[in-house]
């Protein structure tokens, strides 16, 4: 659907001419507040329908090569106005094992108290998705890459079953972000994205979005201007003047990690690495087959030092929460994403004390290997 490669439409895709003045962007329009009596539809930013609104929608749809989309104040937004969109008192969902964790407490703490029953899959295997369906399910629900184990799900298969059942596919597409994987392709129903991570791709924004079918975000629209996540046309220009690099952004992510991957596990230090691009990862063939690249994410388990102290030793590399900006940070997801959860819950997840998530960014990979081998070292 997309007529121009990806680094290209990343640039172009959704400026509104400045017809005014000739300028290249799209202008920040201010107002809140806008004419009605000739106009079509009432213009309102909480209706997701304001310009600046309407221009990075368009962008981000393109680039997953859907026909519309939707941006939020948050990607929870997004996932919360999906989920209550989509789903009913009496409905039954399917949740993929690995959520993120604000997904897990949207799941596991708020949807059954409107009459929506769910199933989290013990695995990411095609087999367990089926075996949970119900005559009530209505909507299979995946993260892949997930955080902050890499496992990877099988986006066509999934896809492919939901369509045989009637079910509604939705993929939380953050980590890849659509220069690495376009779900859309491979038959998923709806795309979001915390574009708090790879979008915004500065740690100075949160928002989030979401694309599909007229059809589903006119549906998904419907709800959302009742919960009230609509972003702010200032922060919508923001983010659309950040996609215009997020291509550049997104291949020197995945190098970089490919590197430090393959360097930590090759240290007597580390236990464990989570990175798809590594031959022994389990999801590494899928992965192969649906990514174009294995994005910036990866996790390792320390094999003795103590994570607090360990962190605290990096120089350059920071321990700070979220993901997806251009520096390089690290964070414990025990003590972070995942810190509500029960131990018992994260023994499930497998999620371990000693596990750390770094987001690389788009630094020099020498100076970042330098200061985690100093750290490890000593
Ligand atoms: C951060 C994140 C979210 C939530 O997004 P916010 O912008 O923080 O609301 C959802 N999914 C994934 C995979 C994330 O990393």
């Amino acid at each position: 659907m997309s007529p121009v490669n990806i680094q290209t439409a990343c640039v172009h895709a959704g400026t509104i001419m400045d017809e005014k003045t000739g300028g290249v962007n799209t202008p920040i329009y201010t107002s809140t507040s806008f004419e009605y009596l000739d106009s079509k539809d009432i213009i309102y930013p909480r209706y997701f329908n304001i310009v600046n609104e309407e221009a990075v929608a368009r962008k981000i749809s393109e680039l997953e090569h859907g026909e519309a989309g939707l941006i939020f104040s948050s990607g929870m937004a997004a996932v919360s106005s999906i989920l209550f969109a989509l789903l009913q008192n009496g409905d039954h969902a399917i949740f993929q094992k690995g959520l993120y964790g604000g997904t897990f407490n949207m799941v596991t703490r708020e949807i059954e108290k409107y009459g929506i029953s769910y199933d989290i899959t013990p695995d990411n295997e095609i087999a367990s998705f089926e075996k949970l369906i119900r005559p009530n399910t209505k909507l299979i629900y995946i993260e892949t890459p997930s955080n902050p184990l890499l496992l990877i799900t099988d986006i066509k298969r999934v896809a492919s079953l939901a369509k045989e059942r009637k079910l509604v596919s939705v993929i939380d597409n953050t980590f890849a972000s659509p220069v690495n994987q376009i779900p859309i392709d491979l038959g998923i129903d709806i795309v979001l994205h915390s574009a708090t991570k790879y979008l915004g791709g500065h740690h100075d924004i949160c928002a989030g979005a979401a694309v599909s079918t007229n059809e589903y975000i006119q549906k998904i629209r419907k709800t959302a201007l009742s919960l009230g996540g609509s972003l702010n046309a200032w922060t919508c220009y923001m983010l659309e003047r950040s996609i215009k690099t997020l291509a550049i952004r997104v291949k020197c992510q995945n190098e970089n990690a490919q590197k430090l991957a393959e360097y930590l596990s090759g240290h007597p230090e580390v236990d464990r690495v989570y990175y798809p691009g590594l031959p022994g990862h389990p999801g590494h063939e899928i992965a192969a087959k649906q990514m174009s690249g294995f994005g910036g994410m990866m996790s390792f388990e320390l094999k003795n030092a103590d994570p607090v102290v360990f962190q605290k030793k990096l120089k350059l590399i920071r321990p700070v929460v979220s993901l997806g900006g251009i520096e390089t940070i690290i964070c414990s997801s025990v003590l972070t994403s995942h810190r509500h959860l029960t131990l018992e819950e994260r023994e499930r997840e497998g999620i371990r004390s000693n596990l750390l998530r770094l987001s690389v960014g788009i630094e020099d990979t020498s100076d970042l290997i330098h200061d985690l081998e100093q750290a490890l070292k000593s």
